[in-house]
């Protein structure tokens, strides 16, 4: 299937609540141009280095995403332009955010990464220590960083069941932190399990492959 086609085919299954961020990793600046001229106005990377190799030669009007890891020694290289950063996993990286932010006189949304799968992630953080995070800083105003959100990915497997449950522990807990204070994002669901991610409550979804085909890692 031709990018237009596969494009198309993921739009017409989402509802119109739910934002889609495609996942451009490793994928060249032409297939994510023509994607944009589809209509496509939000892209999410995940290494620092290849977002900024690509952001520059890219429409500015894109809103970019990241969704790897961040260390906080790279979080000033993206701070200028960065939209949102879908994946804080330390308070550190949150003050880091803010303060490099402040220099642009930017306001970055973050998301708060958790871990959701059963299978061993290496990153994101656990549910306790996000609670903690959240609340911790309930009442402070960062004047150059706001939590909008959560973000989880489920294990890598074909037990839907698992899928579903990973899923709905996250959106138990946006829907609990929801209740301190509003969030408007719950960034779940790839190409793979997307339709169970929405199913369970997610408004933002990350596809990569279902629109620009298989990666070829080097
Ligand atoms: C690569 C990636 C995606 C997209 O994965 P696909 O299976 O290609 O849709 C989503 N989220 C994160 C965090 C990723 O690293």
């Amino acid at each position: 299937m031709s990018l237009q086609e596969n494009y198309k085919n993921i739009k017409n299954q989402l509802p119109e609540n739910v934002q889609l961020v495609a996942v451009s990793k490793t994928h060249p600046t032409e297939a994510i141009q023509e994607v944009y001229d589809f209509g496509q106005k939000v892209f999410g990377e995940n290494k620092v280095q290849e977002l900024l190799e690509k952001q520059p030669i890219l429409p500015k009007d894109i809103q970019w995403h990241l969704i790897g890891h961040l260390q906080t020694n790279k979080v000033k290289y993206i701070a200028e332009f960065i939209d949102t950063i879908q994946s804080v996993d330390s308070e550190k990286l949150l003050l880091e955010i803010n303060k490099e932010s402040g220099k642009h006189h930017r306001k970055i949304k973050v998301l708060l990464q958790i871990k959701i799968a059963e299978e061993d992630s290496k990153f994101g953080l656990e549910i306790d220590e996000a609670k903690d995070l959240f609340q911790k800083y309930i009442n402070v105003e960062f004047p150059n960083v706001e939590i909008t959100g959560l973000m989880g990915m489920a294990t890598f497997t074909d037990n839907k069941t698992q899928v579903r449950n990973e899923f709905l522990k996250l959106k138990t807990i946006f829907d609990e932190l929801n209740q301190l204070k509003s969030l408007e994002t719950l960034s779940m669901g790839m190409s793979d399990d997307f339709p169970i991610a929405i199913e369970c409550g997610a408004n933002s979804v990350r596809v990569g492959s279902a629109i620009f085909g298989s990666r070829n890692y080097i």
